[in-house]
């Protein structure tokens, strides 16, 4: 038997670390019936990043390349230090010394050069697999010799291609079995990786991440039982687990699948390393140093077959997209291969083409760093067509990031991009180009880097059935309905994440005096502290907030009635933030107002949800919604809107003033703050006109003739003025009362809509009619259409009160999530 095992860089970043791989290979090598175990480790974690570091500030003729060069040393002499005896140490403490050495005078040498070629960048690169091999053949070895080291760069041959060099894969095979021919039986072999030669013998490095793919090497070469990459997490995942918090572990997966998530950005395997694998078919296992017991992923010839359509999501930041475009490209061929060529001479990396059917336009994703040079490159091959305006010079387009979706079954399945465009569009992710490869394994979109994370989430909540939505909640407003609204919150978070996969999120919570934000959620049984402990309000800056934290699944509640707040709506809805509002001041503004943040929600795709703006959480207005879109047309409606004037008429029977019963309705919190506004009958008119506008008519309150029955001195100063006015004129209330019942009716604030026109007042209502039974602070809708002719179609029920109302803005919620 032969294995192959790699260890990372965290999996060997310092002592402890290379402990437990010893005690993993030990296991794997003695089980392994006399077969040979091939090591290939990297370099202590960090340490690649810092030579080069050092390199980098040398050749800038920066000083401080000797702190790093010093922390090189610290780290590698520590490591000695705690896994060898002190009596063996010494050997092993000079070796590193002397290798330090050797990159502090290579250090020197670019320092006062000022010169930094790719052949000095590998050479100075390759001291960190050198020396961890060393250290950690030398921990093997501490009681017994039991390891053998070797050399890659005598096996591995590659061309001259300095940081990037590729393989003379006929010699590196040829060498790698003559090796292994030359072992012993059970021979335990460590290897450093990433490193090898060129046919003079000059260091080369296989690129960053190369490590992988010597393991991969080696393994091809041998044709290795089995190669297992050994890293810090469990697994090949569905997504990168630094950015998607649902990410899981992929159990299988087959080769194909692994080198597109891989390519497009999966850093857990360096994208070159599954080919020479998959050619031999050695199976390849991800695993976790760091829980060798978890199953890790297998990665072979065929996937798991899952559910899963969509296997994995990866992504790529620092990319640029160039785009070459003209009327002088269509139907001549030759343009892209002359683009194509441009770059490739400048070694510069293709990772994604898009052409239109047009041909007018190839864009091309490349890294950003190789943007400018693909722009001379480009502009340089195309300078006569750009001279005589055939071609435009090179458009390049930097801060984009690739997202890209992986499944071999997607192919099988219609509708996967459509599901990824619609899911990112509802988030406001904007597309910059797609890509599809023919093989459909692969559906790749670049979009702006600050949407990354935003879009990731989104595609793995879309796209992965176990995984939560998660949905992010900006609230402004704590008063009656607010604070009910959060208790529900708090009281069904728990049925939404079971029942429903939804985990919400209070991020952002303000008053008129203070605001938080929490990106972890605010705590919903201590928000009053939190909101106490919070900034001093400030709504523009609350606007700020919601749109540059950029989270997915955003809906901003509304549940004040304040006018400025309405205000900010198409600020977010401009972001495709859903607004939830129960203040009807947006809805019941001018109609031009209104019109506009309902064509916002539609262009930007966020939803803009006030259900609650007409008899608190009855559905009223999804009723009506659901009666138009499905082709029925609304003649007339019939209403009592008015939880507070119900409320009012049916306690008041002369025995107890008027003002009194008002007075209870504000106390009990069905009144809106200024109780005027529903005696006075505008609160009903607003409601009766946005219902109108929501059955397709362009009105204004100016068209609603209001009946009113409220004295003109009531109408003057202050709240408490109003009571006292109210007070003063009992008669007039007590009149109207005995007139009605005088007529065997009862009184009824009602708002009727009929042919375009609307108008409220108060009305008679006899025992039959569908008004009549009505109690406490109930509404009731009464719609006539084209489908509900001689019987209407009947919404009844309680109509205000801050519980039902806040249930009313949870349903919007949960409505704007699904959506
Ligand atoms: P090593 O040093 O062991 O080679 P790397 O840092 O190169 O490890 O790769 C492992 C890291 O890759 C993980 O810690 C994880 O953060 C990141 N990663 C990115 N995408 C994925 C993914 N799809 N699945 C697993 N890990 C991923
Ligand atoms: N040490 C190298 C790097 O950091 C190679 C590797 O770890 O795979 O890129
Ligand atoms: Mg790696």
């Amino acid at each position: 038997m032969i294995q192959v095992l790699k260890f990372g860089g965290t999996s060997v970043a310092n002592a402890e670390n290379i402990n437990k791989v010893i005690s993993i290979v030990n296991n794997k090598h003695l089980s392994a019936n006399n077969g040979t175990t091939i090591v290939v480790v990297s370099a202590l974690g960090g340490i690649t990043d810092l030579l080069l570091t050092a390199a980098q500030l040398a050749s800038a003729g920066d000083e401080t390349y000797k702190e790093k060069l010093s922390l090189i040393e610290q780290r590698h002499m520590e490591a000695v230090k705690q896994l060898i005896p002190v009596v063996s140490q010494s050997s092993l403490l000079s070796l590193v010394k002397k290798a330090c050495n050797e990159i502090e005078d290579i250090c020197n040498g670019i320092f006062l050069l000022k010169e930094f070629t790719p052949r000095s960048r590998d050479r100075v690169a390759s001291y960190g697999e050198w020396l961890s091999s060393k250290i950690i053949v030398a921990a093997f070895n501490k009681e017994q010799e039991k390891a053998l080291w070797q050399d890659a760069k005598e096996l591995l041959v590659t061309n001259s291609n300095f940081t990037q060099a590729q393989l003379d894969v006929a010699v590196t095979h040829k060498n790698i079995s003559n090796f292994y021919k030359a072992l012993p039986v059970h021979s335990l072999v460590v290897v450093p990786g990433f490193i090898a030669a060129n046919a003079e013998g000059v260091t080369t490095t296989l690129g960053r991440g190369g490590s992988d793919y010597t393991a991969a090497v080696f393994a091809a070469a041998l044709q290795a039982d089995t190669l297992e990459i050994w890293t810090d997490v469990s697994g090949m995942m569905t997504a990168d687990p630094r950015l998607a918090t649902n990410a899981r572990i992929i159990p299988r997966i087959s080769y194909h699948e692994a080198m597109e998530l891989s390519h497009f950005g999966a850093k857990v395997i360096y994208p070159p390393t599954i080919q020479p694998v998959m050619a031999k078919g050695i199976p390849v296992w991800i695993k976790n140093t760091f829980a060798p017991e978890d199953e890790g992923t297998l990665i072979e010839v065929h996937g798991a077959k899952t559910g899963d359509i969509v296997r994995g999501i990866s992504s790529i930041n620092n990319i640029a997209l160039i785009s070459l475009e003209g009327s002088g490209m269509v139907g001549i061929p030759g343009f892209s291969k002359r683009l194509f060529e441009a770059l490739s001479n400048e070694q510069i990396n293709v990772i994604l083409i898009t052409q239109s059917s047009s041909e007018h336009s190839i864009s091309v994703a490349i890294d950003a760093s190789m943007a400018y040079k693909a722009k001379q490159a480009v502009d340089a091959a195309f300078a006569n067509e750009i001279a005589l305006q055939k071609v435009e010079p090179l458009f390049v387009e930097t801060e984009l990031s690739i997202a890209a979706l992986v499944g071999e079954n997607m192919k099988s399945h219609p509708g996967i991009s459509g599901r990824m465009f619609s899911a990112l569009g509802k988030n406001g992710v904007n597309i910059r180009a797609i890509a599809q490869g023919s093989s459909e394994k692969n559906i790749s979109t670049v979009i702006a880097t600050k949407d990354v994370k935003k879009a990731i989430n989104v595609l793995h909540e879309e796209f992965f059935g176990t995984s939560y939505k998660q949905v992010h909640l900006f609230i402004v407003g704590t008063g009656n309905v607010g604070a009910k609204l959060l208790g529900q919150l708090q009281q069904q978070a728990q049925y939404l994440k079971e029942r429903m996969h939804v985990v919400v999120k209070v991020i952002g919570l303000a008053n008129s005096r203070n605001m938080v934000f929490n990106e972890n959620g605010i705590d919903l049984q201590n928000w009053q502290q939190e909101l106490q402990n919070g900034e001093a309000s400030d709504l523009q800056h609350f606007v700020y907030q919601v749109i540059n934290r950029n989270l997915r699944n955003s809906i901003f509640v509304d549940v004040t009635a304040n006018d400025k707040v309405a205000g900010i709506y198409d600020q977010l809805l401009h972001k495709t933030i859903s607004v939830v509002a129960c203040n009807k001041i947006a809805a019941a503004s001018v109609y031009s107002n209104y019109k506009k943040l309902k064509q916002l929600s539609e262009e930007f795709h966020g939803q803009f949800l006030f259900e609650t703006n007409v008899g608190a959480a009855l559905p009223v207005i999804g009723t009506l919604n659901d009666l138009t879109r499905s082709g029925d047309a609304v003649h007339k409606m019939q209403a009592v809107l008015s939880g507070t004037l119900n409320f009012v008429f049916n306690n008041y029977d002369g025995s107890r003033p008027f003002a009194d019963v008002v007075k209870q309705a504000q106390d009990e919190g069905y009144t809106e703050p200024d109780p005027r506004l529903d005696l006075s009958g505008t609160d009903v008119m607003r409601k009766i006109m946005i219902l109108a506008r929501e059955a397709g008519d362009q009105m204004e309150m100016e068209d609603i003739t209001n009946n009113s029955f409220l004295p003109e001195s009531c109408m003057q100063g202050s709240v408490d003025d109003f009571y006292k006015a109210m007070a003063a004129e009992e008669a007039h209330f007590n009149k109207l009362y005995q007139q009605a019942k005088a007529a065997g009716c009862i009184l009824k604030f009602v708002a009727s809509y009929e042919n375009g026109k609307a108008s409220v007042g108060l009305q008679h209502i006899k025992p039959e009619h569908d008004l009549y039974h009505l109690y406490g602070k109930d509404n009731i809708v009464l719609f006539y259409t084209d489908r509900y002719k001689e019987q209407p179609l009947v919404v009844k029920g309680a109509g205000a009160g801050a519980e039902v109302t806040a249930s009313g803005v949870f349903a919007d919620i949960i409505r704007a999530t699904k959506a």
